[in-house]
């Protein structure tokens, strides 16, 4: 199963990829987590993301896409894999389109998570992240057992940089300009499902794997 996961940043796609990914037995793709290991490792990469990420910029499609058909080319995709936080543009969406009809296929739905910006501040300003694994939890909603600690590996917790109130705004303003014009453009496609991404986690998961089966 080929899956895209769409949404408003903190509308909880990464939450819900981790337990597709268990579930379903595919790689959970994201680019942001891509993204922010190439920052932790300083790489070129790194460097050149982190400029625009920390300003709430989607980082440019010629450093993502080529980035994400490389990742879906591996072995492990073979049978599929979740996308999240991937495609953000229309471009994007396009090229991802065009590189898998070469190989004579597609993707097989995009879940739209949908979250209303008034609950969006709340979810991201609670939000803490492990730099190790890339586990992410919420204060209130999903905190980790130990306060501040990283249930799989004890790391301590960390806000992610992009998550501070006035680069959240941006973030949500760059959603609606530039990725919201996808739920359409799936639609068209035929394959778009939408889920009530305000419930808790467990029920968000289960309207997922009913949408999906
Ligand atoms: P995204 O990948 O879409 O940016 P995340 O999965 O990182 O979003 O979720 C954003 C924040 O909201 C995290 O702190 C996460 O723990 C929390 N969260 C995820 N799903 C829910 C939910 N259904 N209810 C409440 N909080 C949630
Ligand atoms: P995320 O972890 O999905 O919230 O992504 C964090 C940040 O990484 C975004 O705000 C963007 O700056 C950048 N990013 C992640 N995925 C993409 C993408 N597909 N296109 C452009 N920028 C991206
Ligand atoms: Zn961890």
């Amino acid at each position: 199963m080929k899956i895209i996961m769409l949404g408003a940043p903190g509308a909880g796609k990464g939450t819900q990829a981790a337990r597709m990914a268990e579930k379903y037995n595919i790689p959970h793709i994201s680019t942001g987590d891509i993204f922010r290991a190439n920052i932790r490792d300083n790489t070129e990469l790194g460097q050149k993301a982190k400029s625009y990420m920390d300003k709430g910029l989607l980082v440019p499609d010629e450093l993502t896409c080529d980035l994400v058909m490389d990742r879906i080319s591996q072995d492990d995709c073979r049978e599929g894999f979740i996308l999240d936080g991937f495609p953000r543009t229309i471009p994007q969406a396009e090229a991802l389109t065009k590189a898998l009809e070469a190989k004579g296929t597609a993707m097989d739905a995009a879940v739209d998570v949908e979250v209303p910006d008034e609950n969006i501040v709340n979810r991201m300003s609670g939000r803490r992240f492990c730099p190790v694994c890339g586990a992410t939890y919420h204060i209130v909603a999903l905190p980790p057992k130990k306060e501040g600690v990283c249930d799989n590996d004890g790391a301590a917790l960390v806000i992610r940089d992009d998550d501070k109130p006035e680069t959240v705004k941006k973030r949500l303003d760059v959603y609606h300009e530039q990725t919201q014009p996808l739920i359409d453009y799936y639609q068209k496609a035929g394959i778009l499902k939408t889920v009530d991404g305000t419930q808790s986690a467990d029920d968000v998961f289960e309207a997922i794997v009913k949408v999906l089966a």
